[in-house]
């Protein structure tokens, strides 16, 4: 079977199951729940034996420090730019529509285990440095991970041959490997997706769409400027390739973005398309994909920022220029900070609330809408990681030559 009719199952599985959803409400769940689980432990399987091996083989085939250091100081400055133009568009639209002017502001949902994450953003930055990596592996704590990683990998081609060579030897067979398994595992993505899908649709109330319609919108607004606008402006001015076409390659991992909720457990898929279908090398694609997947959240970011002055619209809060800009600033990291899992950027949103002086049962308001706007912004997410990872392998010299 041709990958793309992959694609074309994945789109009848998110149909069959928002049908399905609708059709039959929660008495679909017993069906819906294996499908969903099924694909979502095999795929959460794969994903830190894949992201150890492709940081480390990426940094191996990256080579020299010089090389690591242009390949990470492009990366950075795609991660940033895109993520603080994300912030200034929410930015921007909240400011013009004003949304909370007037909304219903009765809290919808139970904000202690938010509370949790409280922390200030200084302590988002120090929890890169793992105090015990294996301790992040086991708890899927991604971040310090690839910190890890990336400096045992460094010093690896810091070694003599052939412990060098045996070593990378090992390294690309495990990396092969996980992705050969990866192969398999996404060939479940139609019946993943109709689970997932099918169970959303069935346990998802819908009436606070209309008290928070205004907010949800201007997200959708911002996130579809991004993603429509300014992300093709950058692959075709700076990447050099076709905006639509690129997207119609990796069209799978989005579509697992959107239904799963979670670049993490998009990964997988992103790493198999951005090689396979968008020809950029293994060497930029490992380097690079993973980080992104974790720090690179353009969605999450404009959604930070506008929840954030949304909350203080309901509130009936003006906030100052020095607090707008405060709220943009903790929104890049919060973006940074949240883990590619569903939910996570909610979570951050405390931080942000913290930052600028806003009650945290300011969450409650937006929660009730959240489970569906993170199908966007997780997909804006990933979107501009696939982006990414082209327009740094087009500025590294790469041709960008399609395996198929
Ligand atoms: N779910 C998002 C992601 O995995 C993060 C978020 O909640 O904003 O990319």
């Amino acid at each position: 079977m041709k990958k793309h009719s992959l694609t074309l199952y994945i789109f009848i599985g998110i149909f069959l199951g928002v049908f399905a959803g609708w059709l039959f409400g929660e008495s679909i769940l017993p069906f819906a729940e294996p499908m969903a689980q099924l694909f979502l432990r095999l795929l959460r399987m794969a994903i830190m034996p894949l992201i150890i091996t492709s940081i480390l083989s990426g940094v191996l085939s990256v080579g020299t420090g010089k090389n690591l250091g242009t390949l990470g100081i492009r990366t950075a400055i795609y991660y940033i730019f895109t993520s603080l133009v994300a912030i200034l568009t929410g930015q921007f639209l909240v400011n013009v529509f004003q949304p909370g002017k007037g909304a219903d502001i009765g809290l919808t949902g139970d904000v202690s285990a938010i509370s949790a994450a409280n922390q200030s953003p200084m302590e988002l930055i120090f929890r890169i440095i793992p105090e015990n990596p294996f301790q992040s592996m086991a708890n899927g704590d991604v971040l310090p991970v690839i910190f890890f990683f990336i400096l045992f990998g460094f010093f690896i081609t810091k070694l003599e041959d052939p412990l060098r060579s045996r070593f990378t030897d090992i390294v690309q067979a495990s990396f092969e490997a996980m992705m050969k398994l990866t192969h398999v595992i996404i060939w479940l993505a139609p019946i993943g997706v109709m689970g997932i899908n099918a169970k959303i649709v069935a346990t998802t109330g819908f009436g606070a769409f209309y008290s928070l319609g205004k907010y949800f919108i201007v997200v959708l607004m911002g996130l579809f400027i991004h993603t429509l606008i300014v992300l093709p402006l950058v692959l075709k001015f700076v990447g050099k390739v076709k905006p639509f076409k690129h997207y119609r390659n990796m069209l799978p991992a989005y579509l697992t973005a959107f239904s799963t909720s979670s670049s993490m457990v998009a990964l997988p898929l992103t790493m198999e398309y951005a090689s396979e279908a968008s020809g950029v090398s293994k060497k930029i694609s490992n380097f690079f994909l993973p980080i992104g997947a974790t720090i690179n959240m353009d969605g999450t970011a404009l959604y930070e920022c506008v929840a954030t002055i949304f909350i203080a619209q309901a509130y009936g809060v003006d906030l100052s220029v020095t607090q707008q800009f405060t709220v943009a600033l903790t929104a890049l990291l919060a973006s940074i900070g949240a883990a590619g899992i569903p939910m996570a950027g909610l979570v951050m949103m405390s931080i942000i609330l913290h930052a600028v002086g806003l009650p945290l049962e300011g969450v409650g308001i937006i929660m009730a809408v959240d489970r569906i706007l993170d199908m966007f912004r997780t997909t804006t997410n990933v979107i501009s990681d696939s982006s990414g990872v082209v327009v740094v392998a087009h500025l590294e010299g790469e041709s960008l030559e399609p395996v198929r």
